[in-house]
């Protein structure tokens, strides 16, 4: 019988969505549940599959209509075996088989991957990045996460662990990061550095919504801090230019909302450092699917994957 719809997964280290796409990738409900609310309870894993099951419910789908499970994680994954190697910023699960265990619990097929990855699968077959060849995808949060589209094809490694742009390091010393290594981007410009290096500045907590809101007013302080996050960001994709030459870089998440400062910044660094033939034709473009990239790419890995 015909599939009419597939479930997408993403988990994040703030949200986890869970959402019930047709087979054209259309959202036809979507569900939004706090990461850190989830994790207190007493098996991750488990309410996973309780919001797969209540959404599947709720929309009165016959199980038999549906294609299979796509599940974005926010770590290194094996693909073929699917499981999570670690989870950078989700303590606790070392090498669990999600999928096996998903599959167990709900008789569906699931297929998991990084969701740096299946963002920039999403951008590439239906966002920002359409009709370009040779792509390098960053989401920017509590982690900086990267997917790289090569001759049209994602490029996984041999490990399937590449693409992670957020542990490239951008000095020779600096701050321990959490998956090991030292001066990682992510430790300069992930979501809890730039709070911190906020806080310092303006005395008090703030948030990044405000922080953004407060470059545009313009408050000095506010556009400096943008900007030296963009300055960052721009020395680690020199590296990432002058080695790939992409035709196209798509920047996505919270921290891109920031906008004409962080970008401005990111580009002039490019334009100044990176060697001429592989900068000149790169087109650097904000993404386009917002929070819905996670969760459209898993949907996409289902149906890729599973061959109509
Ligand atoms: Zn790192």
């Amino acid at each position: 019988m015909a599939k009419k719809f597939i479930i997408g997964v993403d988990l994040g280290g703030t949200n986890l969505k869970i959402a019930l796409l047709d087979l054209k990738y259309r959202i036809k409900d979507k569900n939004i549940l706090s990461t850190q609310v989830c994790l207190k309870k007493e098996n991750l894993i488990s309410t996973i599959a309780d919001a797969i099951n209540k959404i599947i419910e709720n929309n009165r789908i016959k199980r038999t209509d549906i294609l299979g499970i796509g599940l974005g994680l926010p770590g290194p994954v094996d693909i073929k075996r699917g499981l999570v190697h670690f989870l950078p910023n989700i303590a606790g699960y070392t090498e669990v088989n999600f999928a096996q265990i998903l599959k167990r619990r709900l008789g569906l097929p699931v297929s998991l991957d990084n969701d740096a990855n299946l963002m920039c699968l999403a951008e590439y077959k239906l966002g920002a990045a359409k009709g370009f060849k040779n792509i390098v995808c960053l989401t920017l949060g509590t982690g900086v996460g990267g997917g790289i589209i090569i001759e049209g094809k994602l490029y996984r490694g041999s490990n399937d662990a590449g693409g992670e742009i957020g542990h490239i390091p951008i000095n020779e010393r600096g701050p321990r990061c959490n998956c090991g290594g030292i001066a990682c981007l992510e430790t300069y410009i992930g979501n809890n550095s730039i709070l911190r290096e906020a806080r310092r500045l303006f005395r008090r907590d703030i948030s990044l919504e405000e922080l953004s809101s407060l470059a545009k007013k313009p408050d000095k302080r506010a556009q400096a801090l943008w900007s030296k996050i963009g300055g960052r960001l721009g020395v680690a994709l020199v590296g990432v230019v002058n080695l790939l030459n992409p035709d196209c870089i798509v920047i996505g998440g919270g921290v891109a909302g920031a906008g004409k400062i962080l970008f401005a910044r990111l580009r002039e660094v490019i334009s100044r450092q990176a060697m001429s033939v592989q900068s000149r034709h790169l087109k650097i473009v904000k993404a386009r699917l917002g929070n819905n990239a996670g969760l459209i790419g898993a949907a996409i890995l289902v149906k890729e994957r599973v061959r109509l």
